[in-house]
């Protein structure tokens, strides 16, 4: 496939240049490509293109509890309202939840994102349907040692689905210090090193955490040792800081603040090169998965002190490059040998003029669906429109399995 007369996002700027996409890579990436005899071409001319982007924590299967519990505090959220609802999840629900997810996200220009939840098996085949990208991990919980099999259940999934598609990769999800014992934690940590896995975590979202452990304590159990993608991290003191250098922590500003669960330190970790990543977490707290809210929120909670905080390159590069190193993906750039993973956009779109600042645009500016978003060369949106799925079929049953979860009568 040759694109044609597309101004690309490049190192913050934009060119005019044409791409040569071969098997799921931009091959070349120049002035003018000539096709060569049946290779399909496609005019972009007023449009632009940029890097995909990455969310890096939310709950896919969530979306059928969005809007089931809301203005209550997060212990009353947790355990009296979602967890119950939980309870009544069945695999088809997780299915259509997570489809139902991805839309939203493919509609915002999401190409990859870390999920942790249960039934993650059916958010792999829904994954795999959708045509997007994800580390999956089941989140692992256990109680005095006893974790109902979930952990094994994860190394099954990582038998199954690691690597499929060159789309789809497994983690570990311990889901937090609060619900994880110290031996079943070193016990996840020593098959993370031995697969050599991603692990990722809620981490310190909630003062009352350190009633139990410090963060020290966690990170020495070696967390420091492997890939590791630290979440919410919003009661973590600067002191701790140092702690998550070697990390991807995912900030998911817009879920803290509905929930009430304070602000992670951003400028300190930004100040000590920590790679932040954006998170939207699951739609049950969000309740959007468009990562780009989330980002600007980000931006604005840290300019209201002081308007040079969260730079417009610090942030793009937050859900491109740092958001694709945090999944161990290639990727966040257009390049050439990259995976065609793009955003396309109208040039002409009210909330992108004037045209010569695009970026400012899109970071501070820009809340509508993109005219397209493509994962390996495939369109998983394209004019208001899902290529991979039925989406009025996936609405349906989706609305039905909502329904079912939340106790309403169909
Ligand atoms: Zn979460």
């Amino acid at each position: 496939m040759v694109i044609k007369n597309a101004h690309v996002l490049i190192n913050g700027k934009l060119e005019r240049l044409d791409i040569r996409i071969l098997n799921g890579y931009i091959n070349s990436l120049s002035k003018s490509i000539v096709p060569s005899d049946g290779e399909e071409v496609i005019d972009f001319s007023g449009k632009i293109i940029t890097p995909g982007f990455v969310n890096t924590h939310t709950h896919v299967g969530m979306s059928v509890l969005r809007g089931y519990a809301e203005d209550i505090p997060f212990n009353t959220w947790l355990f009296e309202r979602i967890l119950p609802a939980e309870e009544r999840l069945t695999p088809e629900a997780i299915y259509y939840g997570s489809l139902v997810s991805m839309m939203e996200m493919a509609s915002h220009g999401v190409v990859a994102f870390c999920d942790m939840y249960f039934h993650e098996e059916m958010v792999a085949q829904a994954v795999a349907d959708f045509g997007m990208k994800a580390v999956i991990t089941r989140g692992l919980v256990d109680s005095n040692g006893d974790d109902n099999g979930r952990l094994d259940e994860n190394i099954k999934l990582y038998e199954k689905w690691h690597g499929y598609d060159d789309r789809i990769y497994v983690g570990l999800g311990p889901h937090a210090p609060y619900s994880c014992s110290r031996e079943y934690l070193m016990r996840i940590l020593d098959i993370a090193k031995t697969n050599d896995m991603l692990v990722t975590m809620h981490f310190f979202e909630n003062t009352w955490e350190y009633d139990r452990y410090s963060p020290e304590e966690i990170i020495n159990l070696g967390f420091d040792k492997v890939h590791f993608i630290p979440v919410h991290c919003t009661q973590l003191k600067t002191e701790h800081l140092d702690l998550l250098k070697s990390s991807y922590p995912s900030i998911n500003t817009v879920s803290n603040m509905k929930l009430g669960n304070g602000m992670p330190r951003i400028m300190d970790m930004l100040r000590k090169n920590i790679k932040i990543t954006i998170g939207t977490d699951g739609p049950a707290s969000n309740n959007s998965q468009n990562v780009l809210f989330d980002l600007r929120t980000s931006i604005l909670s840290q300019k209201m002190r002081a308007p040079e905080n969260f730079n417009t390159f610090e942030a793009f590069n937050a859900i491109t490059k740092n958001g694709y190193e945090a999944l161990r993906l290639l990727g966040g750039e257009i390049a050439v040998g990259m995976p065609a993973d793009l955003v396309i956009f109208n040039s002409n779109h009210i909330q992108l003029q004037p045209k010569h600042k695009f970026l400012e645009n899109l970071i501070h500016s820009f809340t509508d669906s993109v005219y397209a978003t493509m994962v390996n060369g495939k369109f998983i949106y394209i004019d208001g429109k899902y290529p991979t799925i039925d989406a009025e079929e996936v609405l349906s049953k989706f609305s039905i399995f909502s329904k079912k979860v939340t106790g309403i009568e169909s």
